[in-house]
């Protein structure tokens, strides 16, 4: 016989639903003969927050859309909490989303916004009263609750945005970048926000956006795009310090790219040969991943000559020539800069630091 106090539920219950993970299958989405999205697999964590990040024109919203419902995928599969949802309509799925425009009722105040998204779940009167208040409260709108949509800040009417999505308690909240109308000190702020909230509600989000820094700032997950497919994923840290592609490289930050035909032995090339084998001849170097040191005082396998010192207070940036068809750029601390142009340098490098890059995505 079962417990009789298995069928109770604790007062203070949290009835959001549990997160759910995220699985594409083969994704694909074409227009015609046009590719927009060519066979997407990605495994997204319940309660993560991903970012899809990519170019103009890379597939991102596609891919957030077909996850949504507002387009019909082409080929392939979207699996939420091991059910398939292709088909489904969207206001049937576990989805909300939040976007770019916002697509508030300019009629109704804060709260009334709020309370469309309870409304329409057919939430009990009653009870969307008191779950107003506490997605209000989520995003810091409570004291205005009672103002007019045309009467927020930006930022404020992000928040909104972000409270009526939740109302309807989303498995996955699907966001199309939802900050890029807002000025930069804003948005840092929104950022720091947005990322409070997720963890807060211990809902999956699903960021797209083509700003590096924003998704290395709020996501677990990084997703790169190219050209309709994912050219790499994994945590903020995987794709900065080891990036797969030279795409990646470049598209995450300032990189050295090293490209070295078969013939090529330039002491920098000869030293990554050895050290750093690469299967396509072609290397990554963070800027801040290479010291500097007196010429007079090392063995350093490379030699170089700066070529340029530009000081930014907190760091200086050196562009040394190394033999290569580009100078190598190095960013070092602004209290550790004795270099100018002319000066002959030993370059250091360390092998765990130095990234083998391949022609094509793994
Ligand atoms: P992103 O979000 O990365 O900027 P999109 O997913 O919006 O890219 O678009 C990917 C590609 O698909 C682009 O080349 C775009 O022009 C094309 N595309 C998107 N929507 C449509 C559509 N409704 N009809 C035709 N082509 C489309």
């Amino acid at each position: 016989m079962s417990s009789p106090v298995k069928a109770l539920r604790p007062v203070q219950a949290d009835t959001r639903p549990e997160p759910q993970g995220v699985t594409l299958r083969g994704l694909r989405k074409t227009y015609g003969t046009a590719v927009a999205v060519g066979g997407v697999d990605l495994d997204i964590e319940a309660g993560r927050f991903a970012a899809i990040l990519g170019p103009s024109g890379c597939g991102k919203s596609t891919v957030l859309g077909m996850i949504g419902g507002f387009v019909e995928p082409s080929d392939g599969d979207i699996v939420i909490g091991g059910r398939s949802i292709v088909g489904v309509p969207p206001e049937r799925r576990p989805t909300a989303m939040v976007f770019q425009t916002l697509a508030l009722f300019p009629h109704l105040t804060v709260a009334g916004n709020v309370a469309f998204g309870l409304r329409v779940r057919g939430v009990r009167r009653g009870v969307v009263a008191e779950q107003t208040r506490e997605l209000l409260d989520l995003v810091r709108l409570g004291p205005l609750a009672e103002r007019r949509i045309s009467e927020l800040s930006g930022g404020q009417q992000q928040r909104v945005a972000i409270a009526r999505a939740l109302a309807v308690e989303p498995a996955v909240l699907l966001l199309d970048e939802p900050l890029s109308a807002l000025d930069a000190q804003l948005r840092k702020q929104m950022q720091l926000e947005l990322r409070a909230i997720q963890q807060r509600t211990a809902t999956t989000f699903i960021y797209v956006t083509h700003d590096q820094e924003e998704a290395m700032s709020m996501a677990d997950q990084i997703v790169v795009m190219r050209d309709g497919a994912v050219e790499q994923a994994g945590s903020p840290l995987e794709v900065y310090t080891r990036p797969r592609t030279e795409f990646v490289a470049r598209f995450l930050g300032d990189a050295n790219v090293v490209s070295a035909s078969p013939g090529d032995f330039t002491p920098i090339v000869r030293w990554l040969r050895s050290e750093v084998p690469s299967a396509d001849g072609q290397w990554a170097i963070r800027p801040e991943a290479v010291t500097l040191v007196d010429e007079s005082e090392t063995a350093a396998p490379v030699q170089g000559r700066v070529a340029r010192a530009t000081y930014y207070g907190a760091t200086v940036r050196y562009e040394v020539e190394v033999g290569l068809d580009e100078p190598l750029v190095v960013v070092v601390a602004g209290e550790h800069s004795p270099w100018q142009a002319g000066a002959a340098v030993g370059v250091g490098l360390d092998p765990r630091r130095v990234v083998a890059l391949q022609d094509r995505p793994a």
